[in-house]
């Protein structure tokens, strides 16, 4: 097989690659090791910038989003029983966020793959990159049990963290940062409207806890915990106890329903510098992660795959290999913020008990700040929505 790049993986940065080189008349392969339905139900992020919601939208896969995603102008701090609303759009030039969750945006980006018809394989197992210093790289794979070998122009390491693209880079190459966090999130699904038209972000001295939501039928809901907890010592009704506990204030009451889905996630940030190596480029989680607290993971995904596209269109439209050659750089900088972002945020809301009463008392200030001084709050608004230009 051969095509012009061969695309490792099949979440939000491959896929969406994917569909922007297809625009572009650039051929590509997408390799996936999970199957279609696995791929569609694994439920993640749901929280899109407005540049992210703009760019389904300019791909031509945007029509359900706007459809079915909801529109947030605003989100809600929670500290000392009380809330305070920061207004996003008045405070970032009008810019808002969409709930839409990560698998509908799988889900559309698949269906227009599929009926486009440029190759998407799933299930493909012992995946591996070769040749990525060379002019003509390529990814070995197995599929429905014959060997085969995609040869490539360039390849694309859209594998999120644990997958096989930056293991390929020899590793005196790169430099990584990383930082561990002492806790982790318990997230649900459930079955039950919303108790709130926006998100909530508690502080609580019990731990934070996050209200989200999917749509106008499912509620997310997350819950600090330590990043071992076993999740079978949390039953449902334990669950409901600690976000009642920690979302209630006078005056409101957080509705119950059927708990759909659950699990616990560790948090972690993690930047690997360059994110290209010869002819292999790394997008996504592949090359980045931050703590969810900021929102930030899945728009990262989206925005460095816009570049990564621009610069592989430049390169076979004119043969100019400048935005190729930028492709790191350009990405870092947006990462880095929202590394920062999402490690601040994090910081902010989370118990954390080697901080001691000092760090207690930090927070709470500086979440009296934030509600306080229109100077913070834009400072939170304008990287929640996203920043346009970093
Ligand atoms: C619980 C949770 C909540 C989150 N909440 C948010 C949020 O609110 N907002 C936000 O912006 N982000 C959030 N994120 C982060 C966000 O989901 C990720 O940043 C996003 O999925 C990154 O997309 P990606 O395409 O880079 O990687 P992935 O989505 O991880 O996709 C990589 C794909 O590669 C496949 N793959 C792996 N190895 C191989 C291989 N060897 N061969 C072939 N294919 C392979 C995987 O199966 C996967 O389909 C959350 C993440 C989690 C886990």
């Amino acid at each position: 097989m051969r095509t012009q790049v061969g695309i490792v993986g099949a979440g939000p940065a491959g896929l969406m690659l994917g569909r922007l080189l297809e625009q572009a008349g650039i051929e590509s392969v997408v390799l996936e090791n999970r199957s279609r339905d696995y791929v569609e139900q694994r439920i993640r992020a749901g929280v899109l910038e407005q540049g992210t919601a703009d760019m389904l939208v300019s791909a031509g896969v945007g029509d359900r989003m706007r459809r079915e995603g909801i529109v947030h102008h605003g989100i809600e701090l929670q500290y000392d029983g009380e809330r305070h609303r920061i207004p996003l759009s008045d405070l970032a030039g009008g810019r808002a966020i969409v709930i839409y969750g990560q698998t509908e945006v799988v889900k559309d980006l698949i269906a227009a793959r599929l009926a486009s018809g440029p190759p998407l394989l799933f299930d493909v197992d012992a995946v591996s990159v070769a040749g990525i210093e060379s002019q003509r790289p390529s990814i070995r794979f197995t599929h429905g049990g014959g060997a085969q070998t995609l040869d490539c122009d360039f390849v694309a390491g859209c594998d999120g963290f644990h997958g096989v693209c930056r293991p390929a880079i020899p590793a005196g190459a790169l430099r990584t940062f990383e930082r561990g966090y002492p806790f982790g999130w318990l997230g649900i699904l459930a079955a039950v409207a919303p108790s709130n038209d926006e998100l909530i972000y508690a502080h609580n001295e019990r731990g934070f806890a996050l209200l989200s939501l999917r749509s106008p039928e499912l509620s997310r809901l997350y819950i600090q915990c330590r990043p071992d907890e076993d999740i079978a010592e949390w039953p449902d009704a334990r669950i409901w106890e600690e976000l009642h506990a920690r979302l209630g204030i006078d005056g409101w009451s957080l509705a119950e329903g059927p708990v759909l889905e659950k699990g616990i996630t560790g948090m972690r940030s993690f930047v690997t510098e360059p994110m290209q190596y010869g002819r292999l480029f790394l997008a996504g989680d592949a090359a980045h992660i931050v703590p969810p607290t900021g929102a930030k993971g899945l728009n990262l995904a989206i925005a460095d795959v816009k570049l990564l596209a621009a610069g592989l269109v430049d390169y076979y439209e004119r043969g100019d290999r400048r935005g190729l050659e930028a492709y790191s750089a350009a990405c870092l900088r947006r990462v880095w913020r929202a590394e920062h972002f999402s490690w601040w945020m994090t910081s902010m809301l989370h118990r954390d008990d080697t901080a001691g009463d000092f760090g207690l008392v930090l927070q709470l200030s500086q979440l009296r700040y934030l509600t306080t001084s229109t100077a913070a709050a834009t400072t939170l608004a304008e990287n929640y929505v996203g920043l346009e230009t970093v």
